[in-house]
């Protein structure tokens, strides 16, 4: 299943998009996308409803989140080997775990906004996964089981708060609108294996980043086994898995984001994302919905 949320942000309705590609109102059935209604018993209550009885949803205008409540948004630094030879960094060990504050997350093709005083701002195309039941020192061989989906995420960043403004990476990694999810939460019987899935990013439409999660260092399964070592994740937690190459940090000389430009990307299966980038306006914040 494909399940999605659409409308004004803060009033969106609870939907799923049907194997014609037509999209279907779940609010008859449920009030909403969220840790109640993915975990294994919530998602098998959807996948037995016939689709075809659900009311067609004419014009869907704005795609927000595909869930809503997501308590935790971790994310894995470094996590492609290609991307860590191109940032300048030792390929990890272990996985570099950060976070991002979940008031950072926004539409799929919600804009970005750069914070007032970003340099550095730059894209990072990267394979989310929704935790569907509780997870707390699962073993990798059964991790899959305590994942509901997965998701397209774009991991936003501006690198001088990242790397230049000392401690970790975190005021680099949660600005408001840095945290873009969706269209869709793509629940895992369609993805049968996420670590043979194509990524790509696009600014301008200039191809930007190309890679496949083939080349991710910890697999979904290992980092589910690893994080729940440290962390219990609970279900409508996102996590995201870190990018491939081709970021404009990596590039020589580096290339950052500036306001009026237009990024596009994508992964095998879960949709694409579209997000025009503004640059900081004094008052935008007193018109933006929280
Ligand atoms: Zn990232």
């Amino acid at each position: 299943m494909k399940l999605l949320r659409y409308g004004p942000s803060g009033q969106e309705r609870p939907g799923l998009l049907d194997s014609d590609g037509v999209i279907r109102d779940l609010s008859g059935v449920i009030g909403d996308i969220g840790p109640d209604t993915i975990t294994p018993e919530g998602l098998a209550k959807l996948a037995a409803l016939d689709a075809s009885s659900l009311p067609p949803v004419g014009e869907t205008g704005r795609i927000g989140t595909p869930l809503t409540g997501i308590g935790k948004f971790i994310a894995v630094g470094l996590n492609y080997s290609d991307h860590a030879i191109e940032s300048g960094m030792a390929i990890p060990k272990e996985p570099i775990l950060f976070t991002k504050a979940t008031s950072c997350i926004v539409g799929p093709n919600d804009p970005i906004v750069l914070p007032a005083d970003a340099t550095k701002a730059d894209w990072e195309v990267e394979l989310g996964f929704v935790i569907g039941k509780p997870a707390r020192y699962v073993n990798e061989a059964d991790a899959l089981d305590y994942v509901a989906g997965y998701v397209l995420i774009n991991d936003v960043s501006e690198r001088q708060f990242q790397l230049e403004r000392g401690s970790q990476w975190d005021k680099g990694k949660g600005c408001d609108t840095f945290g873009p999810i969706g269209p869709y939460l793509v629940t895992k019987d369609e993805i049968p294996d996420p670590q043979v899935l194509g990524a790509w990013l696009d600014v301008d439409g200039k191809r930007m980043q190309t890679g496949n999660t083939n080349t991710m260092i910890f697999g979904v399964a290992n980092l589910v086994a690893y994080i729940s070592r440290f962390i219990t994740l609970l279900p409508g937690d996102v996590v995201t898995t870190g990018t491939p190459p081709g970021v404009g940090f990596g590039m020589k000389p580096p290339v950052y984001l500036k306001g009026g430009e237009v990024i596009t990307l994508g992964i095998d299966g879960l949709g694409e994302q579209r997000q025009e980038v503004r640059a900081f306006t004094d008052g935008f914040w007193e018109t933006y919905p929280a």
